[in-house]
């Protein structure tokens, strides 16, 4: 960042805080002590010095797997660690480059690695922090895929998952001396519910876990783990960072340290990102900030019209005063997000009706783009899960997850008022 921060002085950008030149009606309260704002970041951070004559203002695709060489000497010092050259697309690439610096930026880390999908950074950081023998103490409410990949593959791999809600309750119990690894969601998919961070931090801190986050409902722009401790935050970049639903991507963010093992551990599993992905990856980040602030303005009008009508039972999204963790979120977080769920009096035979009528709303998986979409998690993120393994994610068969897009709000609400009649 420093070059950045070099490259804007003098302007007035420089004089952006974290609030000024960054109106965001639903930030609250920004922690960090980031010298540039989050939406200067999402644009400029990660990206070249960029001031000079006829200097292209767009980052390139480089869209070559592998990289010359002057010598044979410059070679034997790659092989030796002792050069950073590029060398072959899966180990890095300088479009990749770009995207890891620019979200690094976002997120306050030191680095971080660009991946396949989001699946890609979880499994890869999972794995530089585990081995045969090790525990892993985790909210048993995850994203359907993390939570399969723990319960199928890692039983396999002789590494043990235990499970606590996300108010961590009992979690000093579950602690062994072959706890190794914590991880947690906040919010989670798909009830919205809370993981207190600090209370997170300081319990891995005190057992010596190695803490990861799924940061990807929060989004950089409303939290950031790192700053707070966290050892490494992950995301599916497909959603919210790309925010087009155009790409497949993720990313594992943290200390130079950790992001040296995920690397390794990508190079080995070989969940690299294509650059061509990469390049939508910057593009999409540019907007992050504006598209955040008008799909919390949606979010918690369409949740304030959904607690009002008389068919919908219960909203969970934790800007309404009605949500559980409601002041947790004020607490942790500088907005309320995107994403919320809503049940139905009827139950699934109702959440069925309703989603097969919206017309506005597209019912599709996935979540953070522009396009407003509806979905049911049991068929969808949830599932392949017993219905106990459903009651400890929250998730009842008649939730609805709706995932806000940035249409204008007053038809947002017509959609759902006929929808709903
Ligand atoms: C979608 C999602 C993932 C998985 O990401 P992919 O890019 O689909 O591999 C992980 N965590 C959360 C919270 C998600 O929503």
């Amino acid at each position: 960042m420093k070059d950045i921060v070099k490259s804007l002085r003098g302007t007035k950008l420089a004089l952006a805080g974290p609030q000024t030149g960054y109106k965001m009606e639903c930030i609250m309260k920004d922690k960090s002590a980031r010298k540039l704002g989050p939406q200067t970041q999402a644009i400029h951070g990660g990206e070249p010095n960029r001031r000079g004559v006829n200097g292209p203002i767009v980052t390139e695709i480089i869209r070559s797997s592998t990289f010359t060489f002057s010598s044979t000497e410059e070679m034997k010092l790659w092989a030796e660690g002792k050069n950073k050259a590029y060398i072959y697309t899966r180990y890095g690439n300088p479009t990749l480059s770009v995207a890891e610096k620019k979200i690094a930026a976002l997120e306050g880390a030191e680095a971080a690695v660009v991946t396949s999908s989001g699946m890609a950074a979880i499994s890869s950081a999972l794995l530089a922090a585990l081995k045969f023998g090790d525990e892993v103490i985790s909210t048993a409410q995850l994203y359907g895929g993390s939570y399969r990949l723990m319960r199928d593959v890692f039983p396999n791999m002789g590494i043990t998952v235990r499970h606590v809600g996300t108010d961590l309750a009992g979690m000093e119990n579950l602690v062994t001396p072959r706890s190794k690894v914590l991880y947690v969601e906040t919010p989670t998919n798909p009830t919205l519910r809370l993981v207190d961070i600090h209370k997170a931090v300081a319990f891995a801190k005190k057992h010596k876990l190695v803490s990861i986050i799924d940061n990807t409902f929060a989004t950089p722009i409303l939290q950031n783990p790192i700053a707070l401790g966290y050892d490494m935050v992950v995301h599916s970049a497909t959603k919210a960072l790309a925010g087009h639903s155009d790409i497949i991507a993720g990313v594992a963010v943290g200390n130079s340290d950790w992001m040296k093992r995920v690397r390794q551990m990508i190079i080995y599993l070989g969940g690299s990102m294509d650059p061509g992905a990469a390049y939508l990856l910057i593009r999409g980040i540019k907007t992050l900030g504006v598209r955040i602030e008008r799909q919390c303005e949606n979010a918690i009008a369409v949740a304030k019209f959904l607690e009002k009508h008389s068919k919908v039972e219960r909203v969970h999204y934790p800007g309404l005063k009605s949500h559980a963790d409601h002041k947790l979120a004020r607490k942790q977080m500088r907005g309320f997000g995107s994403m919320m769920a809503f049940d139905l009096k009827g139950g699934l035979p109702a959440a069925r009706r309703f989603c097969d009528r919206v017309r506005l709303f597209l019912l599709a998986a996935s979540l953070g783009g522009v396009e407003s979409l509806v979905i049911l998690p049991i068929y969808s993120s949830h599932y392949n899960m017993t219905i106990e393994e459903l009651r400890r994610a929250g998730v009842s068969p008649g939730t609805v997850r709706v995932s806000m897009g940035l249409e204008d709000k007053e038809d947002l609400i017509e959609d759902l008022k006929q929808a709903l009649g």
